[in-house]
């Protein structure tokens, strides 16, 4: 499994799992289970998660899923914007660590920017590290200008940006992509197949059939072909687990890549970062 390196040296598995959605319908809870063990069994240890997603659900799901398998996985959380303050953040913090059963999360993320000044949001993340209770903090759905208000405000300790970034979402590849490798912040793509919008694409399901690969493949392949990004499509099957992971092997050609580049255009100009 390809691997990326965050700033300080560490390094991720590219290719990690989402939670969204995950942990709030009893009658999906053992595949949901199945799935996120199989995804780590296949290489993808990096597991996304978030306070919000089903109001600490996923979190739980986490820790009932992987409980004994803690020291293999890299952690990330997010906390809601209105949390993000000196007093609330320890708290949020304390609260995603019991749900998930853990002494440490590894990468906790301000899910959005919100009304507290980033500046507290920086000292908040900072006290929890030296704290021990997070080993990085980073940001989610940031946009170029607010990044730059970020560093400014004392956050070049910042380790990632986690994006809404896919074929279909080219937007930041003209601006923020860029600023991001020039800092030395990792990007992370999230819904890398649109939420599953992708996959009935004719595009893909044709550039997957020539390839002997699926079209989820192809759009999760083309993520991971830029260097630095780490990528974190949800599966809430084991059949879609290791379909995804099998993702980090695919190569595609330049074939493949110019037809893409064909049906998903890059943007003419800097647009808005979107999110969902
Ligand atoms: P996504 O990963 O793009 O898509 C998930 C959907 O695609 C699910 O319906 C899933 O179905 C389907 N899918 C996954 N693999 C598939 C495959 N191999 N074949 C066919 N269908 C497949 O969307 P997402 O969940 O929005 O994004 C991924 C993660 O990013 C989230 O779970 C969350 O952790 C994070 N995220 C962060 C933010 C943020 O604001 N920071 C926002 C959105 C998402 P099944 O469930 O049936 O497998």
């Amino acid at each position: 499994m390809k691997r990326v390196t965050l700033p300080g040296g560490e390094t991720v598995t590219a290719l990690g799992q989402g939670t969204w959605m995950m942990g709030e319908q009893p009658a999906h809870r053992a595949d949901e289970i199945a799935a996120l063990r199989a995804g780590v069994e296949a290489g993808m240890t990096l597991i996304d998660t978030a306070e919000m997603y089903g109001e600490g659900a996923a979190e739980r799901l986490i820790g009932e899923a992987l409980g004994d398998r803690r020291e293999a996985l890299f952690l990330v959380s997010k906390a809601y914007p209105h949390n993000a303050d000196r007093d609330r953040l320890p708290k949020a913090c304390e609260a995603s660590l019991r749900r998930l059963g853990t002494d440490r999360i590894d990468l906790y993320l301000l899910h959005w920017r919100g009304g507290v000044p980033l500046a507290e949001t920086v000292d908040a993340m900072e006290q929890l590290r030296e704290a021990g209770k997070i080993r990085h903090w980073g940001v989610s759905n940031l946009d170029t200008e607010d990044m730059e208000e970020l560093v400014a405000a004392g956050g070049s300790g910042c380790a990632t940006d986690q994006i809404l970034y896919n074929l279909s979402r080219r937007g930041p590849e003209l601006d923020l992509l860029p600023w991001l490798g020039a800092q030395g912040i990792t990007a992370m793509a999230y819904s890398p197949v649109e939420q599953g919008r992708l996959i009935g694409n004719p595009t893909l399901a044709r550039i997957a059939e020539s390839l002997s690969a699926t079209p989820a493949q192809v759009a999760l392949a083309w993520l991971l072909r830029r260097d630095g990004m780490i990528v974190i499509p949800k599966a809430g099957s084991e059949a879609h687990a290791r379909e995804n992971a099998a993702a980090a092997d695919l190569v595609l050609d330049d074939t493949a890549l110019q037809e893409l580049e064909a049906a998903f255009p890059a943007p003419r100009s800097a647009r808005p970062l979107e999110m969902l």
